[in-house]
């Protein structure tokens, strides 16, 4: 291959470690996966980590000198100027050297920062908030991961764990959070949350089409439920349903305030709504960032990557 540039980006994830060569474009030229088997030592994972980078520049016939980097998201909170993991619940990892140890492997420049985070610079370079230099992105899964990207680069903060947007606080002593706190975003707007919303609702209510759906065991709840009913008329599950979004509207209205990005990007299986989800949360957040109307309200719009968006923004790192 020619004199180009080319960066790997990878996505280390709980299940699998993904990771692709990107070229200038944003392109992924090839990508490949392998579990991540996180009971292992983390020497074998970032060994793993490595290999993986290898085999795909052998494939492409790209030497090692036509790669300009490695950029790597992790899980939890990262020491981007170190390139320490300072701590990963999922992972167990307590002040791990993740890319002093991806040294041994790769003579170039190599670079971490938090996956959410990574994400969000992907959707930005590559994806919905292409050709936009700021963007908000939320993850929402089993909680709520948040991105920001200002003048097209990630904000770190000054230190390990910067925008946690999912742990800042929406209902003060309200429901309990994994993070010890109560009352966060993440406790109200997860899919987790919704779930549990869901299950209370539709257990306090027996004629709620809910239960039906769950095949009457609420252990079958998922995030789909409550809006399916609720498109299906179902009062209880419309309750939820609204309550879940004007949890998710208040909370953007807090990020619009803060940073007025170009746009705010969602992610995870509650997008599968898609203007379900975000029609009402731009007719909502029209009524309550400051100063309405007169200044710019910022679109809510669903982050297109996927799986990509991780590889992409962890390239983009370099
Ligand atoms: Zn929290």
């Amino acid at each position: 291959m020619g004199k180009y540039m080319y960066r790997a980006g990878i996505d280390l994830g709980g299940t699998n470690i993904k990771a692709g060569i990107v070229d200038e474009n944003n392109q992924i030229l090839k990508q490949a996966s392998v579990p991540t088997r996180v009971e292992r030592p983390y020497g074998e994972i970032i060994k793993d980590m490595a290999k993986l980078v290898l085999c795909l520049l052998d494939e492409l016939s790209i030497s090692k000198e036509e790669l300009v980097g490695v950029g790597i998201g992790s899980p939890g909170t990262v020491d981007a100027e170190t390139g320490y993991i300072a701590y990963s619940n999922n992972f167990g990892w307590e002040n791990v050297p993740l890319v002093p140890e991806m040294k041994k492997y790769l003579d170039c420049p190599i670079r971490v920062s938090n996956d959410a985070n990574c994400a969000a610079l992907g959707e930005v370079k590559a994806g919905a908030a292409k050709e936009t230099a700021n963007a908000v992105l939320l993850t929402l899964g089993t909680g709520i991961g948040g991105g920001v990207v200002i003048d097209g680069k990630i904000f770190e903060g000054a230190h390990a764990g910067g925008a946690e947007l999912g742990h800042t606080s929406l209902i003060m002593g309200g429901e309990p959070c994994t993070c010890g706190r109560k009352g966060c975003v993440e406790a109200y707007a997860s899919a987790t949350a919704l779930i549990r919303d869901a299950k209370r609702a539709a257990g306090k209510n027996p004629q709620s089409k809910m239960n039906a759906l769950c095949g009457g065991n609420l252990e079958n709840m998922n995030g789909k439920i409550p809006f399916d009913a609720a498109w299906d008329g179902d009062d209880i599950a419309k309750q939820v349903v609204d309550n879940y979004i004007t949890y998710l509207g208040e909370a953007i209205t807090n990020f619009v305030n803060i940073f007025r990005p170009d746009v705010v990007l969602l992610s995870g299986g509650v997008c599968n709504q898609k203007e379900h989800l975000t029609d009402p949360l731009n007719a909502y957040i029209k009524n309550t960032c400051f100063a309405k109307e007169k200044a710019m309200i910022p679109p809510v719009c669903c982050a297109i990557l996927g799986n990509s968006a991780g590889i992409i923004g962890a390239a983009n790192l370099i």
